[in-house]
């Protein structure tokens, strides 16, 4: 594989970006190369500055539901690029957007636009903390949701252990106040909602985690989760950004029946522009400026060619048998891995939710953050060179979802699952 633009590229980015790198884990380092440049790329399909094309299955980690260049969001994005790229006042696609959004995803009577999943995380626990007048947040280890000072908290390894920051630069005095706890453990879950001398305002959580690699919620996981929130008055948020109108138009909550307090949404309602967005009750989001005291505003929010391309998608997703199709096509896609994992001359474990999935190279089962990290991340790496000199274009990291898309057709899934069974015997020594 010719790769001598990308080298090139990335000889010069280093000079004038950290790392050649506009977010870490594109600089591949953890499976050992240096990253290729893209040129272009549409339907499933992306292609390299040297003329290389792969099967993609990264969709920009998450957004692409439709696969690249959709006719309709490019045309939606053009259409509206030609009146204006953005107004800094109301616009109507805003509003016919937030409808959208307020109809398909079941606990969001109201919702607010941002412009990433970092910034709708980062608003919604400081929503939670204004209405409960309380500090603490609760995530689960291995979940991330984005890179606000809050949530940069390493996985402790005890269990009711207050944060120690997970980054320089993260002041102790801010992830005093995030407590992380085991993803799937219901004992664990109650005895730190319970804990009376915890002041916790809100539980973020994935509702299915897509940043450890994908790990499906327990039955009575988020039941739980919830029934404990709704008794203690602990605001519930749900961090769907990678779920939302993934799983199901209405997301995880419409899927597994349970609705939380908040919602935090980005990737896919950005139609891959940037948007993100944080919803929830009427009660909750009226205390949002300029209607309520919790501040919160944005330059670009709302922007009309991310609303457009967001409006194209919803348009595109919602027509008869949209989820059907995908499910249908990623559960066959999910089975034959299954098949080929079985056969496989090292430890596989397939973990499979709809269109997100992970193969762990561990024996499993992989229910959290802690078996996560039993997966062979060398093995991975190996993994991934192999597939990517096949043409198989994965997530440079072992803990993160490969997506379908509506653009992958049974050829394209067919030519990755003879990659991949070629590459798991090769990975025996
Ligand atoms: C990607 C992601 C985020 C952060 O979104 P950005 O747009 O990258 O800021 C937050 N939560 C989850 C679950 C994500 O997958």
């Amino acid at each position: 594989m010719k790769t001598e633009k990308s080298a090139q590229l990335f000889t010069q980015a280093k000079t004038c970006i950290p790392g050649g790198v506009n977010s870490p884990v594109r600089a591949c380092r953890s499976v050992g190369c240096d990253p290729l440049f893209v040129a272009k790329a549409s339907g499933c399909t992306i292609t390299d500055v040297d003329g290389n094309t792969f099967i993609d299955f990264v969709g920009s980690w998450g957004p692409l539901i439709l696969g690249h260049a959709h006719p309709e969001v490019v045309e939606a994005v053009r259409r509206t690029a030609m009146d204006g790229t953005s107004f800094g006042a109301p616009s109507p696609l805003e509003v016919e957007l937030a409808n959208q959004v307020c109809a398909a995803v079941p606990s969001i009577d109201m919702v607010r636009f941002v412009n990433s999943g970092t910034e709708a995380t980062m608003s919604a626990i400081r929503l939670a903390r204004g209405y409960t007048g309380r500090k603490v947040v609760v995530k689960f280890d291995g979940c991330y949701h984005g890179h606000a000072d809050s949530f940069l908290v390493k996985a402790g390894s005890g269990v009711i252990t207050l944060g120690i920051p997970g980054s320089p630069g993260v002041p102790d005095d801010i992830v005093r106040h995030t407590l992380s706890i085991p993803y799937n453990d219901v004992a664990i879950l109650e005895q730190t909602l319970r804990d009376p001398a915890l002041d916790i305002a809100c539980v973020i959580v994935e509702p299915v985690a897509g940043n450890m690699g994908v790990v499906a919620p327990k039955p009575d996981f988020l039941r739980t989760l919830r029934e404990l929130t709704r008794e203690l008055g602990i605001v519930l948020i749900f961090d769907e950004v990678i779920t939302g109108f993934r799983l199901a138009l209405g997301g995880a909550q419409e899927r597994f029946g349970i609705l939380p307090d908040l919602t935090c949404l980005g990737k896919i309602i950005g139609g891959g522009l940037p948007v993100g967005a944080y919803g929830g009750k009427r009660e909750i989001m009226a205390l949002v400026a300029p209607d309520g005291p919790v501040y919160q505003a944005g330059t670009l929010s709302g922007n009309p060619l991310a609303m457009a391309a967001g409006l194209a998608m919803l348009t595109v997703v919602q027509r008869p048998g949209f989820y059907e199709e995908l499910e249908e096509k990623s559960a066959w896609f999910g089975a034959e891995l299954e098949k080929i994992a079985a056969g496989s001359p090292v430890p596989v474990t397939l973990n499979r939710v709809g269109s997100m999935m992970t193969c762990f190279f561990t024996a499993g089962p992989v229910v959290d953050f802690e078996s996560a990290l039993r997966a062979d991340t060398e093995r991975y790496g190996r993994h991934y060179r192999q597939m990517l000199a096949g043409g198989i274009w994965l997530a440079p990291s072992q803990f993160e979802a490969a997506f379908v898309s509506a653009a992958h057709d049974r050829q394209h899934l067919q030519k990755a699952l003879d990659m991949t069974e070629s590459s798991f015997k090769k990975l025996m020594d």
